[in-house]
């Protein structure tokens, strides 16, 4: 008889997590059977911590805040996206290998196309340099836009993720940039709020001038109302939040862990905001 199929997310604080129930909701789409567990380690656990849950046989892991980067070193194998963005948030064991992968990019192309964004020779502003941007820029970049600002509260690191990602961005024929707000004309068709400012202050990453009806606002954060898309809104400007980058980036992780099933994810996200 088969034994069925242990999975779990690993952070930081965990409790929040709601990838326990997208994986179930997921399962019930093919009448598959498995277990997902959410585990909150400390920061000095967490090798120890993944190596017993590859010894108990569980087949993978998700990684979330703010493990990402220390996932990222943990792994001995990793996808070339991985590499990149030094951040894993999707594990796979192996018989010898631990195999590291992040599908937050893909996640956020994904639920953009849900939202009818077109990515392909538009100009995109992405606000914030933390590991959230780090690791969509690249997914970003293969959707060829004609141009890529990024702007952050502390300029340098924007900066040192533009330098990062020059000669990619150069391979894809993509303008990316450093956007100043003060000496640069704001012309975006889509902004994405890769920042925490709506968690941890509910403050606006960019100046308020920088909202404009003809342009699409995309929130990562989801589960509060941020300042970003209240101002969206006030201006009439079609706008997400990153309740879809969510289930998307977990549709990613179950398709690399069931064989490449890929599961109805605009369901799971319509199931998903009648639990808020
Ligand atoms: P980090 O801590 O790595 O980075 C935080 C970023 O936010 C930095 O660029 C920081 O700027 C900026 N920032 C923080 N406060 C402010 C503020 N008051 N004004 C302007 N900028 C600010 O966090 P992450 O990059 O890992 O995560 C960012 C957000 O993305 C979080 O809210 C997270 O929940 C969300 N997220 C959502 C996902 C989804 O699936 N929907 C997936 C991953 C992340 P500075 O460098 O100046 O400090």
């Amino acid at each position: 008889m088969n034994q069925i199929k242990k999975f779990a997310v690993v952070g930081h604080p965990i409790a929040h997590s709601k990838s326990p129930m997208i994986h179930r909701l997921f399962a019930e789409q093919f009448d598959l059977q498995l277990s997902y567990e959410k585990f909150d380690f400390l920061p000095h656990q967490l090798q120890f911590k993944l190596d017993a849950l590859r010894e108990q046989e569980y087949a993978g892991v998700n990684i979330t805040l703010p493990f990402k980067k220390n996932a990222f070193l943990y792994c001995n194998d990793l996808s070339a996206k991985a590499r990149q963005t030094e951040s894993v948030n999707t594990i796979i064991f192996k018989k010898n290998q631990i195999y590291g992968d992040t599908t937050d990019g893909i996640g956020l192309v994904n639920d953009l196309l849900l939202n009818k964004v077109k990515l392909a020779s538009s100009n995109i502003l992405l606000l914030g340099a933390g590991g959230a941007a780090q690791g969509v820029l690249m997914d970003l970049i293969i959707n060829r836009p004609a141009n890529l600002a990024v702007h952050n509260r502390t300029h340098e690191k924007a900066e040192m993720l533009v330098n990062k990602f020059k000669v990619e961005a150069d391979n894809h024929d993509v303008g990316l940039a450093v956007f100043n707000p003060k000496a640069d004309n704001f012309n975006f068709d889509v902004v994405i709020n890769a920042t925490s400012a709506g968690i941890l202050g509910n403050e606006l990453p960019i100046a308020i001038n920088a909202f404009q009806s003809n342009t699409f606002y995309y929130d990562m954060t989801y589960g509060v109302e941020t300042a970003f898309l209240r101002e969206a809104k006030k201006c009439n400007a079609n706008f997400s939040d990153g309740l879809g980058m969510l289930v998307c980036q977990a549709a990613e992780s179950f398709r690399l862990w069931h064989d490449g099933l890929s599961p109805n994810r605009q369901k799971v996200i319509d199931q998903l905001k009648k639990s808020f």
